[in-house]
């Protein structure tokens, strides 16, 4: 099973009208699940609120567009920038995109890419793991309940 990158940068047009987005004017953004990926629409606000959708976003946030001083790299994002890109997202610690970076953790786990590092061997050969909420998992207590 190939996973294609369907998360694309945010785009220049509305996803709904496909008239350009104004330079420093609010902008929504969603994602759409699809059997393919997630789809990700821009749109002015207006659009998106008088549009018709038969679904419902996965994760939608508001934002506001930037014209692009370059011309960006129409490039498809490729798994070492959606590396980067998790790494970006979770330094801002914005709410509204934490399914974004979930989104983006677990397609990055199923491409092993999130590689654990800093799994340290000891001498016996187990692994010693640093120390993580997640991974602390105490044997249960023996006495009887
Ligand atoms: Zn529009």
């Amino acid at each position: 099973m190939s996973q294609e990158w369907n998360i694309r940068s945010r785009g220049h047009v509305c996803s709904l009208c496909q008239k350009p987005l104004v330079d420093r004017a609010p902008v929504v953004s969603a994602l759409k699940e699809t059997p393919e990926g997630y789809e990700r629409f821009d749109c002015h606000p207006e659009c998106w609120k008088t549009a018709e959708k038969d679904w419902e976003p996965f994760s939608q946030w508001d934002g506001v567009y930037l014209a692009p001083v370059k011309e960006e790299k129409k490039e498809p994002l490729k798994k070492e920038d959606a590396g980067e890109l998790l790494r970006q997202l979770v330094t801002l610690d914005d709410p509204a995109m934490k399914n974004v970076v979930y989104v983006l953790a677990v397609m990055l786990e199923r491409s092993k890419i999130l590689v654990e590092r800093d799994a340290k061997e000891l001498e016996d050969g187990k692994l010693r793991r640093p120390q993580a909420g997640r991974h602390l998992r105490h044997s249960r207590s023996a006495s009887p309940a």
